[in-house]
């Protein structure tokens, strides 16, 4: 889904004048993108609307116009994330119970864990009840997470009763004050029937103030039908999207968000505890569309220490300037510390070009090919390095008989490198840089 709308914009981008016609082909595109994505028809002919209105606007001529649809479709993306249903909110000082429901293997388990980490670390008491009966081992695996967060729980190896279990446990809970009890409950991906039937009987002994629907975002197309069966047996008040690390690009949150009009509110990106944060639209709309996460990135870019005793690069950055001999310096730097593909996957487009190359060969594989970069540039004059002479074709030749490289694999690193440049053009303007060091704290 992301790969199609970002091809349709990047048509809006390369098209000499945007009149009516490419207007029609790149929503043609986008919204035959978001259908098949099961995204609610009404949504889409909304986004239709509010774009085609852009081109009556009498401000909208030449570049303009084209930001001006930019923008509308990014707005539409994200208020189709953002349902009118609020999530709820816990309140202090009394017990929240809140029920995770989902298909067997969606991660309900391992997002408890990291819910109730990060409720714990915000200081709120929390605890678990496990009232999956039906996996083997569901109950050691909740425990185990509970006891390295020592976070207290509740669940039998005896019992079979998942309405029973999920009754006491939370009654006991409730008793003795605690602010967030969370309850597992089983995902057996047969007898769907039952599954329900099941969910539902736990659903009314328990009176959840919230029930967490989780959705593996690695499913695809099957997104919709699930979450709407899950939606009409209990009613879903937030969504938690797992496994958003691996290639999975997300354009299923969309239709979760349209079959349950319930919020998204965290998602996952790992298997540990701390791979888990809040979910926010904008961001997520803009790492969907490859076009990189800026303040993502610029956090990414600070806790890495990637800027650390770098105040040249730090004023570089404010300029909006970065040569290849800059990026030369940033790989030598990140070479050293590590991990990488975290930050490049936020780079604008990156994901796209090298996603795969990285992901494939996890972090040695990532250095292998950051080494590839440096022969490159290695390979390179000082006035190549530092943008004084462009590299034609020619001389592209050259650098990659010099490094032992192929001709494509120097494409792609002065493609990359003009990503990047772009970036911190764009990261000059935004004055999100601004403030120099105190900016970097
Ligand atoms: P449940 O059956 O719904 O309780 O699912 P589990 O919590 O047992 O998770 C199933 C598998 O998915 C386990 O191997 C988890 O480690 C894995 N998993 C869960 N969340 C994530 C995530 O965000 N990223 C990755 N990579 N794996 C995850
Ligand atoms: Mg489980």
């Amino acid at each position: 889904l992301g790969g199609r709308i970002q091809a349709a914009l990047g048509r809006l981008n390369s098209a000499t004048t945007v009149d009516d016609e490419v207007l029609n082909l790149i929503l043609k595109e986008i919204c035959g993108a978001l259908l098949e994505s099961d995204v609610n028809v009404r949504l889409v002919q909304q986004l239709r609307g509010r774009v085609k209105q852009v081109m009556d606007a009498d401000e909208a001529v030449g570049a303009n116009r084209r930001r001006m649809i930019h923008k509308a479709v990014m707005d539409a993306l994200v208020s189709m994330l953002e349902p009118q249903t609020k999530p709820y909110k816990m309140k202090k000082g009394q017990s929240n119970v809140v029920m995770f429901v989902g298909l067997q293997g969606s991660g309900k388990t391992t997002t408890i864990a990291k819910y109730a980490h990060y409720y714990q670390r915000k200081g709120w008491k929390t605890c678990m009840v496990c009232a999956d009966t039906f996996r083997a081992g569901a109950f050691d695996q909740l425990k185990q997470n509970a006891t390295k967060l020592r976070v207290p729980f509740y669940g039998s190896y005896t019992e079979a009763d998942p309405v029973r279990i999920a009754q006491e446990g939370v009654a006991q809970f409730r008793a003795e004050h605690y602010e967030i009890i969370i309850v597992d409950t089983s995902g057996r991906h047969k007898q769907e029937a039952d599954l329900f039937a099941e969910m539902q009987e736990v659903y009314d002994v328990v009176q959840p103030d919230d029930v967490v629907f989780v959705m593996d975002s690695t499913i695809g197309q099957a997104v919709h039908d699930q979450a709407t069966a899950f939606k009409d047996a209990v009613p879903v008040g937030s969504v938690i999207i797992t496994k958003l690390d691996g290639h999975a690009k997300g354009g299923g949150a969309m239709s979760a968000v349209a079959a349950t009009n319930a919020a998204i509110t965290f998602y996952g990106t790992g298997e540990h505890f701390s791979d888990f944060e809040a979910f926010n639209a904008s961001s997520f709309v803009s790492r969907l569309l490859g076009m990189g996460d800026m303040k993502g990135l610029m956090e990414e870019v600070k806790s890495s220490g990637m800027l650390d005793n770098q105040e040249e690069m730090v004023k570089k950055f404010q300029k909006g300037v970065f040569t290849l001999r800059d990026m030369y310096n940033q790989f030598q730097t990140v070479m050293k510390m590590g991990p990488l593909s975290k930050v490049m996957e936020m780079i604008p487009g990156m994901s796209g070009m090298l996603g795969n190359m990285l992901k494939g060969g996890g972090e040695e594989g990532g250095t292998r090919i950051l080494k590839r970069f440096l022969y490159m540039m290695d390979s390179m004059t000082a006035a190549e390095l530092d943008g004084v002479v462009q590299l034609t074709p020619s001389r592209q030749l050259r650098v990659a008989k010099g490094s032992g490289c192929k001709p494509a694999e120097v494409e792609f690193l002065l493609k990359m490198h003009k990503q990047f440049a772009g970036v911190v053009q764009r990261m000059g303007k935004s004055g999100l840089m601004k403030g120099g060091d105190a900016a970097m704290a």
